[in-house]
């Protein structure tokens, strides 16, 4: 049977996606907190290779690769990933680009007006230097603390950053303190997302957690696209 056109694609194709996808993907030592035990991926069955089916064994801390913490992270008696309204991390996003290539501050965040409810996407220099090898980069781009305490102002409901945390790994109290201000104010944060080659501007944003019974974090998959 003759293919059908239907609009700009063939008649049984996907339609094309304008979806871009912002989550690091999942392999083995790929990268993670220098304390964390190493991310161990590797296929332990492989058709291949005359299995007869192919499986993959993987062992991984909940805040591996891309992923969403939950309060319980830093809040004794916090909410865990499995409670998490999946409206927190569904929904209209704004990526914000930050040009200081060391930390996000209160001056350069304050122009952009985050307003109620937003769901904010902080581009920084680390999606173009960090993800070009799985080594911890210390010193990427992370919140100052009043950062976090005016995101939390200003009733953000979910915020996102390109590595791994958003607090600095060369500072304990400031790893702390930007998680706790956040966390105790019941906002999700999206750890590890890739916005490299992304525009500033405003997104539709689908991230979701894996449901993870008593999870203090989830390891998700996030996709955004333009609105
Ligand atoms: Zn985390």
């Amino acid at each position: 049977m003759a293919k059908r056109k239907t609009g700009a694609y063939e008649w049984g194709e996907a339609p094309p996606s304008s979806w871009i996808d912002i989550s690091i993907p999942f392999r083995d030592k790929m990268v993670h907190w220098p304390s964390d035990p190493e991310p161990q991926i590797v296929r332990l069955k492989d058709r291949d290779a005359g299995d007869p089916v192919s499986l993959m064994d993987m062992h991984f801390i909940d805040h591996a690769g891309t992923h969403v913490d939950a309060s319980l992270h830093f809040i004794a008696g916090g909410k865990t990933i499995d409670q998490m309204p999946v409206n927190a991390t569904i929904g209209r996003a704004r990526v914000i680009e930050i040009k200081n290539k060391e930390v996000i501050t209160l001056e350069e965040l304050i122009p952009h007006n985050i307003r109620r409810g937003e769901r904010i996407l902080f581009k920084t220099e680390n999606s173009e230097r960090c993800y070009k090898t799985d080594e911890f980069i210390e010193d990427y781009v992370y919140f100052a603390t009043e950062v976090a305490q005016h995101l939390v102002d200003r009733g953000v409901r979910a915020v996102g950053l390109d590595y791994i945390s958003i607090g600095t790994y060369k500072d304990q109290k400031n790893l702390h303190d930007t998680h706790e201000i956040l966390l105790n104010a019941g906002v999700y944060i999206i750890e590890g997302i890739n916005l490299a080659g992304v525009k500033p501007g405003r997104y539709e944003l689908i991230c979701l957690p894996l449901l993870l019974e008593r999870g203090d974090a989830g390891p998700a998959r996030a996709i955004i696209r333009p609105i």
